[in-house]
């Protein structure tokens, strides 16, 4: 799946993402925030004046003019890594959601609000859960430890696959053909780390060297909370290690991996028993209960190649505890809380620095929606989303794709004929807004409240069956990758739409009884980036079908390179942290997004002011329209982040920090200039612009 979304941050995915002085990470002492008593987050605002920092200028550093006040008012709680006002949402929306997660685990008034209540319930007996301990596990162990014989490795891969929320050796993904989307196939790509990226295991420095110490520890401490010894434990840390090391060393980079063709090599199951004979693949896919088909999508051949040598070179003892300890770690979050204590304490102290872990009833939530997130979402977008902000959102969005095709049919190095193509794409574009038409049936997943560690996995097996049965089918495209609630937005470029959850159509990013200027600078900045989506550095390489066909001239396509690599250029400048670069390339789909995304929410929100008879310079409590639209835009993407966190996203996340999210594309974009009165030369006002969009 490839999907490129606009926070990049919700992990609620249905299917399955200068200089940094002033705004150092500043975190709260430890327990002022994770209550563990459940209190209603403040209400939000769209465009606060308030929060406006004016011993800053605007021209010299705009991030800090806008969002100055923010950032000392809001330092990172101890139970988060990174907080800006997607969290800050995202923390309101789960609060309420809570509220109806809770009623519906005390007093259900339906199958549906038994069902989520149940989940919720279930996840918030720790009583329970700490009596377990890691013996839910048991039988899961039982059969790695039977394997007797490396052919076996793979139909218990599978068993763990299909039954359990591991993943091994390889990512598994039921997608779209790129070169007929109208295709649903299957697929498997490189995968099987556990650590953030393979950088983490193959970068020769002090400090990823020591965090692959501490990872290390960090197996050796969940393996033996299961019971093992410490010299087991010890022996199969190293094992996993080394073989996590080898797949890390067969994986192509993220930014390798933003070129469609890296990710599509059609072969028939045939030619993948040749490619890779010593897995069992009929096996495996038996095991997984997939339908039978003549071909699939090996996304990287030389990743399974080398992963096929591996198995040769491993010990059968190796290959165990690697699917041990993956199956360990895929369920330590949720079972006993010394488990808990190690997941937390590795993957988010270390790793990004947090101090604390979230509250039970949070991560509850989060489960729970991340589960049933359209049974969850259904009594919470009738209390949360009314039908006008609905309407409201489709006349933005309607205002913005219009403004973008005058952008196009403006371009001076764009031909005629490829115009046309970029056109039909943009009008071929589908919008999803809220909540689906037709909510997810839930029915066949069975919920009790006899152990959490049982309905997890009795969901990965409900959400791998409902990907399997699209193999073959037509695509469904009313169906949504996010829910709801989630303070996100996404544009998937096989299926060539946009969609907007509830969960984002709130203040600080939208509210529809507030003026266009600010509507259209904060949720109209999110629309534009979608769209622009579709015309990135990925995007443009898919049609309007979701297909991937050049449909480019070569001249236009050399042109928009050269914008594009002015755009890297400009972002590897980017210094969050002292010594850490911005990766533009990596980031290059997002800040294309960003810079066209503002430009036409500013032509749509000129057009939209003139139908109403108003100009761009009218003012509105002492800032002109243009004015609010900028502060608006600049206070979406506030942000604080620990500088662990801020080193983990500069090298996973494509998504710029909020300052370089701002402060590049104001950069490049003139009309912010001439709002503030800046100078040509000024810094957020340079001689030289990028413009890809
Ligand atoms: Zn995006």
């Amino acid at each position: 799946m490839c999907i490129a979304s606009l926070a990049g941050r919700s992990a609620v995915l249905l299917l399955l993402t200068s200089t940094f002085a002033v705004a150092q990470a500043f975190v709260a002492d430890a327990g002022t925030s994770s209550s563990q008593t459940p209190t209603e987050p403040k209400a939000l605002t769209l465009f606060d004046a308030g929060l406006i920092d004016k011993t800053v200028d605007p021209c010299v550093d705009f991030y800090r003019y806008a969002c100055g006040g923010w950032l000392k008012k809001n330092p990172i709680p101890s139970d988060q890594s990174i907080w800006d006002r997607f969290s800050e949402l995202q923390e309101r929306n789960s609060y309420l959601l809570y509220t109806d997660l809770k009623k519906a685990a005390d007093t259900p008034h339906t199958a549906l609000q038994r069902k989520y209540g149940d989940y919720f319930a279930a996840c918030m007996n720790t009583d329970l859960v700490d009596r377990l301990g890691s013996r839910p596990m048991l039988p899961f162990f039982a059969r790695i430890n039977a394997i007797h014989d490396k052919k076996q490795i793979a139909a218990v891969a599978a068993y763990l696959t299909a039954n359990t929320p591991t993943t091994i050796f390889f990512r598994f993904a039921v997608e779209q053909d790129q070169v007929d989307s109208s295709k649903q196939i299957l697929a498997i790509h490189q995968g099987g780390l556990t650590l953030p990226d393979r950088d983490y295991y193959l970068e020769d420095n002090p400090r990823m060297a020591d965090i692959r110490e501490k990872y290390r520890a960090f197996i050796v401490d969940v393996l033996k909370l299961a019971g093992e010894s410490e010299n087991q434990a010890k022996t199969e840390a190293s094992q996993v290690l080394e073989i996590e090391t080898a797949l890390a060393q067969a994986s192509l980079s993220r930014v390798e991996l933003r070129n469609p063709d890296k990710r599509y090599h059609i072969m028939t199951f045939a030619a993948l028993r040749d490619l890779a004979p010593g897995f069992d693949w009929s096996g495996w896919f038996a095991g997984i209960h997939a339908p039978q088909q003549e071909a699939l999508n090996v996304g990287q051949p030389e990743f399974f190649k080398a992963e096929d040598r591996l198995i040769a070179a491993q010990s059968l003892e190796a290959l165990k505890a690697y699917l041990k300890f993956h199956a360990l770690n895929a369920a330590a979050p949720w079972l006993s809380q010394p488990f808990a204590d190690a997941t937390f304490d590795f993957f988010e102290k270390t790793l990004r620095g947090q101090i604390e872990q979230p509250a039970r009833w949070k991560r509850c939530t989060a489960a729970t929606d991340r589960a049933l997130g359209e049974a969850v979402g259904q009594d919470w977008v009738r209390e949360n989303f009314p039908p006008q902000a609905k309407q409201n959102t489709e006349r933005m969005v309607a205002a913005i794709k219009k403004a973008f095709a005058e952008d196009i049919e403006s371009l001076p190095w764009m031909s005629d004929d490829t115009k046309r193509l970029a056109e039909a794409k943009l009008d071929a574009f589908r919008q999803k807004i809220g909540y689906p038409d037709h909510w997810r049936d839930y029915s066949s997943l069975t919920v009790t409240r006899n152990s959490f560690i049982m309905d997890l996995n009795r969901s990965a097996a409900f959400q791998l069956a409902l990907r399997l049965g699209k193999v073959g089918k037509p695509v469904d495209e009313t169906e949504w990758n996010m829910t709801p609630t989630t303070a996100d937005a996404y544009y998937s470029p096989t299926v060539n739409d946009i969609s907007f959850p509830a969960g984002i159509l709130q203040p600080p990013f939208y509210d529809f009884r507030k003026d266009p200027a600010v509507n259209f600078g904060a949720m109209g900045l999110g629309v534009g980036h979608e769209l622009t989506h579709g015309f990135d550095d990925q995007g443009s390489k898919y049609d309007g079908h979701g297909n991937v066909n050049p449909w480019w001239t070569d001249a236009d396509r050399a042109a928009f390179q050269k914008r594009l690599d002015c755009e890297i250029n400009e972002y590897n400048s980017f210094e969050p942290i002292p010594g850490v670069h911005l990766n533009g390339r990596l980031a290059l789909g997002e800040n294309t997004a960003d810079n066209g995304g503002i430009r036409i929410a500013w032509q749509g929100l000129v057009a939209t002011l003139s139908e109403q008879g108003k100009s761009i310079d009218d003012k509105i409590d002492g800032y002109t329209e243009d004015q609010r639209f900028f502060i608006a835009m600049g206070q979406s993407q506030c942000e604080n982040a620990t500088d662990e966190r801020v080193r983990v996203d500069v090298k996973t996340d494509p998504h710029s920090p909020g300052e370089f999210r701002i402060n590049g594309v104001v950069q490049n974009f003139d009309e912010f200039g001439k709002a503030f009165g800046c100078q040509k030369g000024q810094p957020m006002m340079p001689k030289d612009a990028c413009r890809v969009w």
